[in-house]
C-alpha cells in the first residue's frame, strides 16, 4: 500500500482572512481579488521539461528561510543535493534523518509508484514538501522540479499547492559533449552535468578521444596524454589539456549524485590519431603522425591485422572500465576510411585467416572483438550507425546519426538504438539548419517501427561537436536547443505543443539568467531576401520575432535602426545586429549583395542540385546573395559529382563587360573547385560564341575555406542569353582521405554586370 494519501483538492477562503500557521512556514492569503490574480499570475512557474501529471491546488505557501529536510539515512546523498540547492537560493535548511512529522520538506522512496524506476511524485500540500521517488533517481528528478519552482523566483519564495506525477517517456536523454577537438575545463563538464540534471537529462556521452586530442590520463601508456593530447596550435605553441583519472573519479561522482550517468567514449578503429601520434606503432605504416590539426576525416585508423593493437586497446579498456561505472561503453566506430588496410599486409592477412569478405568485414570483426572484451567484463557495446556495416557485433547498441537509418536496421535485428540524426540532434550545426522548432519536431522513433521495434529505442541525444565551439561559445549551441530534446524525450511526442513549449522557454529563461548560462537564440533572427522593384535591387530583412529591433551597416558606414527594404546600386557588404528586449545578441549576420544584370531571373539548369544545399533553387543563383566561406549558409548550391551548367536568358539584348561565377573551396567536406568555367553568349539562344575559359589558379590541397571568383573581362558586347560551365573534378583525388569517392562543385552566383 502506497505510504501517501492522496486527497482531492480543498477549498481555501480567502475572503474570510484567516492565517493558519503551520509548523515553520506560513499560509499565504491575499486580501483582496485583484492582488490575488496578481499573485497568481505570478505564482504560474512552469517546469521543463513539461511534467505529465500536473494537478494545482488552491493552497499558497511562502517558505519560510530556515526549516527542517528529513530523509532516511539511506537518502543522505539526495537529501545534501536538495540541501546544497536550496542553500545556493539562500536558504537555511537543517537536516534530519528521525522525526519526519517535525520537518517541512520530505524525502522518501516508495517503488510502488510506477514500474519506471525514473518516475517520481512532488506534493505541496497540507503544509508539507514531499518528494517521493520510485527509486532514488526518480527521487532526484523530484528535487530538481522543487529546484525549478524556486529558481524562477527571488525570496520571499512562494509556491502554490500541488500535486505532481511525472515519469520520462525514453530512458536515454543524453547530450555529447566532444572535449577532444576543444578541450573542456573540469569544472565547465561539471556545470553542464548539473545542467543536464536541471533539465531531467541522464547521460552525459564524454567524447574522450579523437585525431585532435586524447583527453584521459591512462597510467600504462603515459604517452597518450604527454604527446596525445597537445597539438600544434599554428602559432608555434601547444594547444590542449586532459583530465587525470581523479577528476574523472571527481566529475563521475558528481554525476552519479545528480542521477547523470557518464558515458565514455573512447573512438576507434578510426579518429584515432592522436593515440597514433603517442604510439605510431598500432597503425598500418608505423608513422610517424602528428596530432591532428584540421577537422575532418583521415585515414590513419588503427592497425587490424596485428594482435598488439588489441592487447594495446584491451590495456586502454581496463583502465577505463575501472574509472566508470557505466554498463555502457561507446566505442564510436565511426567514419573509418578503409585505404591503408587495403595497403597493409597484415590487415590483408587477417581479412584472409578470418575468412572475411571485404575491409568492411574487417571493421565488423574489430568491433565484434572489442565487443567481446566489453563483454566479458558485464559491460554493453555502444557505437555510432558505421557499425552496423559488415555485421552488427552480438549485443551492441547503435547509435543513429546519419539520418534514422542506422536505428531502424538495429531495431530490426532486435539492436537497441539511440538515435540522434544530424537533421535533429547536431548542436554545432547552425539554427539555418536547425532551430528549436526543428529540434522539437524530432521523433526518436523511426517511422513504420512496429511497437516492438519501437520499444527497442532507447531515446535520444544531442550531440555538441566542438570543432567550431571552443567551451565559451558551447553555452550559445547548446541552448535553448537542449531545452528541446529534454522535453520531447521526457514527456514524449503526446503531450506537447510547441506554442505553448516556447511560452514555458520564455519563463524558463529567467532560470538560464540566474545559472549564467550565456544561451543563444531560437532560431535565424534574420532572413535577408531580395527583390526587384522597377529594375532596382531592393535588400528585406526579415525578423524572426516581433521583439526584435534590426540595425545594419552598408560597407562599414553608420548603424542604421532597419524599417524598410532598402536599395543596392553594386556591391555591398551588409553587417546585420539585433537585440530583443534588451538583451544584445552576440550573433551578427554578415550578407555581401551584387546587384547585376542577371538579378530577379530564374536560370536554367543542366544537372540536379542538392536538396540540402539548394540555395532556395534556381533564383539562388541570381538572388544577388553571395556565399560566405560557410558552405551551409543558405547561398550555396551544391552539386555532386556532376558538371554544372547555367542559363541565364536576360529577356532582351544587353551590353555585357564582365561575367562571374563564385565557388567555394573546402576540402575536408570534398568540396572543390571546378578545374575550369567556361562561358558562351547567344543573341538567338541557338547559335552560342564562345566567350573564354576560366582555369582554376587554386591548389586543391589547400586546407581553409574560401570562396573564389572565376572572372571574364568583356568589351561592352551584346547578348540577350549567357551560358556557363563549370567542369567538376569527378572524384577526390589520390591524396584525398577520400580518395575516389564524388567531388562536391559548390556555387553562389552567376553575375551579369
Ligand atoms: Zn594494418
Amino acid at each position: 500500500m502506497p505510504n501517501i494519501p492522496i486527497f482531492k483538492a480543498h477549498q481555501v477562503f480567502y475572503d474570510m482572512r484567516i492565517f493558519i500557521l503551520l509548523i515553520g512556514w506560513s499560509l499565504f492569503i491575499s486580501s483582496c481579488n485583484s492582488v490575488q490574480n496578481e499573485q497568481q499570475e505570478e505564482l504560474d512557474l512552469a517546469i521543463l521539461p513539461l511534467t505529465q501529471n500536473l494537478e494545482y491546488l488552491e493552497e499558497r505557501y511562502e517558505l519560510p528561510q530556515r526549516f527542517k529536510l528529513y530523509a532516511k539515512k539511506e537518502l543522505q546523498p539526495s537529501l545534501e543535493l536538495l540541501s546544497d540547492y536550496l542553500k545556493d537560493l539562500g536558504l537555511e535548511p537543517e537536516l534530519q534523518n528521525e522525526r519526519p512529522e517535525t520537518a517541512l520538506v520530505i524525502l522518501e522512496l516508495n517503488p510502488e509508484i510506477s514500474d519506471n524506476p525514473e518516475a517520481y511524485e512532488l506534493w505541496i500540500k497540507d503544509g508539507k514538501i514531499r518528494l517521493v521517488g520510485a527509486t532514488a533517481q526518480g527521487l532526484g528528478w523530484a528535487i530538481q522540479s522543487l529546484r525549478q519552482l524556486l529558481l524562477q523566483q527571488e525570496m520571499p519564495y512562494r509556491l502554490r499547492g500541488m500535486e505532481i506525477k511525472d515519469a520520462p517517456k525514453f530512458a536515454w536523454r543524453g547530450l555529447l559533449l566532444d572535449c577532444s577537438r576543444h578541450f573542456m575545463e573540469k569544472d565547465f563538464v561539471k556545470r553542464y552535468i548539473d545542467l543536464l540534471a536541471l533539465h531531467k537529462m541522464n547521460r552525459l556521452h564524454w567524447h574522450l578521444t579523437e585525431d585532435q586530442g586524447w583527453r584521459i590520463e591512462i597510467k600504462q601508456y603515459p604517452k597518450l596524454t604527454e604527446v596525445g593530447a597537445w597539438r600544434d596550435d599554428g602559432n608555434g605553441g601547444k594547444y590542449g589539456g586532459f583530465y587525470t583519472q581523479e577528476e574523472i573519479k571527481e566529475v563521475v561522482a558528481y554525476a552519479e549524485k545528480r542521477g547523470v550517468l557518464v558515458v565514455p567514449e573512447i573512438e576507434l578503429p578510426g579518429h584515432a590519431q592522436a593515440a597514433l601520434a603517442a604510439y605510431p606503432q598500432h597503425s598500418c605504416t608505423g608513422g610517424p603522425f602528428e596530432v591532428e590539426t584540421e577537422w575532418g576525416v583521415f585515414k590513419e585508423i588503427y592497425c587490424a591485422g596485428d594482435d598488439s593493437t588489441f592487447i594495446f586497446l584491451e590495456n586502454i579498456l581496463t583502465e577505463v572500465l575501472a574509472l566508470f561505472p557505466s554498463p555502457y561503453i561507446h566505442i564510436g566506430g565511426d567514419e573509418v576510411p578503409k585505404y591503408r588496410w587495403e595497403n597493409c599486409p597484415k590487415c590483408q592477412n587477417r581479412i584472409k585467416t578470418e575468412g572475411l569478405q571485404d575491409e568492411h568485414e574487417l571493421q565488423s570483426y574489430f568491433i565484434q572483438r572489442i565487443g567481446d572484451f566489453l563483454a566479458s567484463k558485464n559491460r554493453k557495446l555502444i557505437g555510432w550507425d558505421e557499425i552496423l556495416e559488415g555485421g552488427l557485433a552480438e549485443g551492441a547498441i547503435v547509435q543513429s546519426w546519419r539520418g534514422f537509418d542506422g536505428a531502424k536496421a538495429a531495431i530490426k535485428e532486435g539492436h537497441p538504438a539511440i538515435v540522434s540524426p544530424t537533421s535533429h540532434a547536431y548542436f554545432d550545426y547552425g539554427l539555418n539548419d536547425i532551430d528549436l522548432e526543428k529540434v522539437y519536431s524530432f521523433n526518436p522513433i523511426p517511422e513504420g517501427s512496429s511497437s516492438e521495434e519501437a520499444a527497442l529505442v532507447l531515446g535520444g541525444e544531442c550531440n555538441m561537436w566542438s570543432e567550431r565551439a571552443p567551451q565559451d561559445k558551447v553555452d550559445s549551441k547548446v541552448f535553448p536547443r537542449i531545452l528541446a530534446m529534454a522535453e520531447l524525450l521526457w514527456s514524449g511526442p503526446k503531450k506537447r505543443s510547441f506554442s505553448d513549449f516556447k511560452t514555458g522557454v520564455q519563463t524558463h529563461y529567467a532560470i538560464l539568467d540566474k545559472l549564467e548560462v550565456n544561451y543563444g537564440l531560437e532560431t535565424v533572427p534574420v532572413t535577408v531576401k531580395t527583390a526587384l522593384k522597377e529594375g532596382q535591387l531592393f535588400v528585406h530583412l526579415l525578423s524572426a520575432d516581433s521583439n526584435q529591433t534590426t540595425f545594419y551597416r552598408v560597407n562599414n558606414s553608420g548603424k542604421v535602426r532597419y524599417s524598410n527594404p532598402f536599395k543596392i546600386d553594386s556591391s555591398a557588404n551588409l553587417s546585420i545586429e539585433f537585440e530583443r528586449k534588451g538583451k544584445k545578441y552576440e550573433e551578427k549576420v554578415e550578407q555581401k549583395i551584387q546587384a547585376h544584370l542577371a538579378n530577379g531571373i530564374r536560370p536554367k539548369l543542366s544537372y540536379e542540385y542538392h536538396q540540402n544545399y539548394s540555395a532556395g533553387g534556381p533564383e539562388g543563383l541570381t538572388d544577388g546573395k553571395l556565399g560566405s566561406s560557410n558552405f551551409k549558409d543558405g547561398n550555396w548550391q551544391g552539386c555532386w559529382g556532376d558538371d554544372m551548367e547555367v542559363l541565364v536568358d536576360l529577356g532582351e539584348s544587353k551590353t555585357i563587360n564582365y561575367l562571374e561565377s563564385g565557388f567555394l573551396q573546402y576540402n575536408n567536406a570534398w568540396i572543390f573547385f571546378p578545374q575550369k568555367v567556361e562561358y558562351w553568349g547567344s543573341e538567338d539562344g541557338k547559335n552560342y560564341e564562345p566567350l573564354g575559359v576560366v582555369k582554376n589558379q587554386s591548389n586543391p590541397k589547400e586546407k581553409k575555406q574560401f570562396r573564389q571568383a572565376f572572372q571574364l573581362e568583356l568589351k561592352s558586347q551584346k547578348f540577350r542569353y549567357i551560358k556557363m560551365k563549370a567542369y567538376t573534378l569527378g572524384i577526390c583525388p589520390e591524396w584525398h582521405d577520400a580518395a575516389g569517392s564524388k567531388a562536391w562543385l559548390f556555387m553562389d552566383e552567376l553575375i551579369i554586370i
